[in-house]
């Protein structure tokens, strides 16, 4: 159990894209008592790489509603100023593109031209059914994205709160993308190496991003980043909304901005987490929501 253990940094890594909801206060409550019980300190990372869905207003709002729910944090930015001069994703462009080139001088790279949408047609799952891999079409070209040719027998390791697993890339990360069609590395190169470049030994995140966390297993083993197989992975429930899906920044009910509005005090934002935790008690803070949680949870595979 991860209680004995100490580790140095954990993170929390809400993306500006929509206003904080119910699923990320328990994803950052789950981290915080992480760091309390292991003396980590906690690195809020914004991750605002993807341009064109980051609005200011969603990055305020992260400081905000830490700062309304008394989450702590330690490293990253303080403010907006800090955010935008010297934390923000742009700053870290260089490396992130060193990572794409060494990818591609590992020859295991090829150039996609499906969208999404061609991908789903072929299968309901969005699995990808490898359709460019022997086309050997140009990187260079503007407009494709960059697949891995991912190895499906590939054993990974992934170290746990509940210990070892042993894991191959799963089925909706075949041949996952490594740079986007618009030009961007993608978001699991981006992760593994900012994960390395902060020091970050210890990650909770919903049980959802399970797939996610192998994928950047197989990423960071392929770039023979060998210090992110050390990192300890959490993987928690999710909450989930009346019709058991999981919740989405679109659903405004949800976001504590809405609740806020609403005049809603911080014990009412841990309620409204407990409730649809299905927990018998009411919490008045993180640390006593998180007091009730069992944390014996494994992940899905
Ligand atoms: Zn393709």
């Amino acid at each position: 159990m991860a209680a004995e253990n100490h580790f140095n940094r954990t993170r929390i890594a809400p993306t500006p894209s929509g206003y904080l909801h119910l699923g990320n206060i328990l994803s950052f409550a789950i981290t915080a008592k992480f760091a309390a019980q292991s003396g980590a300190e906690i690195l809020l990372r914004i991750d605002d790489f993807d341009r064109e869905r980051t609005n200011k207003l969603y990055i305020q709002d992260i400081f905000d509603t830490l700062n309304f729910l008394e989450i702590p944090w330690h490293a990253g930015p303080k403010n907006m100023h800090e955010y935008v001069h010297e934390y923000s994703q742009v700053h870290r462009t260089e490396m992130y593109n060193q990572g794409l080139q060494q990818l591609k001088e590992s020859g295991e790279i090829f150039a996609c031209t499906c969208s999404r949408t061609e991908v789903s047609r072929l299968s309901p799952e969005s699995i990808y059914a490898g359709t460019c891999r022997d086309k050997h079409l140009p990187l260079a070209h503007t407009g494709v994205s960059w697949r891995i040719k991912t190895d499906h027998h590939r054993q990974l390791d992934v170290r746990t709160t509940n210990g070892t697993v042993s894991a191959t890339i799963p089925l909706n990360m075949h041949d996952f993308i490594v740079k986007r069609r618009d030009g961007l590395p993608a978001y699991q190169l981006i992760s593994v190496l900012d994960d390395i470049y902060f020091g970050v030994d210890l990650v909770a995140r919903g049980d959802d991003l399970w797939p996610s966390t192998v994928a950047q297993h197989y990423l960071a083993a392929h770039l023979h980043k060998s210090e992110f197989s050390n990192i300890t992975f959490h993987h928690h429930p999710l909450i989930n909304d009346h019709s058991g899906k999981k919740l989405s920044k679109s659903e405004g009910a949800t976001s504590v901005h809405y609740l806020r509005q609403e005049h809603r005090t911080p014990q009412d934002i841990y309620h409204l987490i407990a409730r649809s935790l299905n927990l018998k008690e009411m919490p008045g803070s993180w640390q006593e929501l998180t007091g009730m949680l069992p944390f014996r949870y494994m992940p899905t595979s």
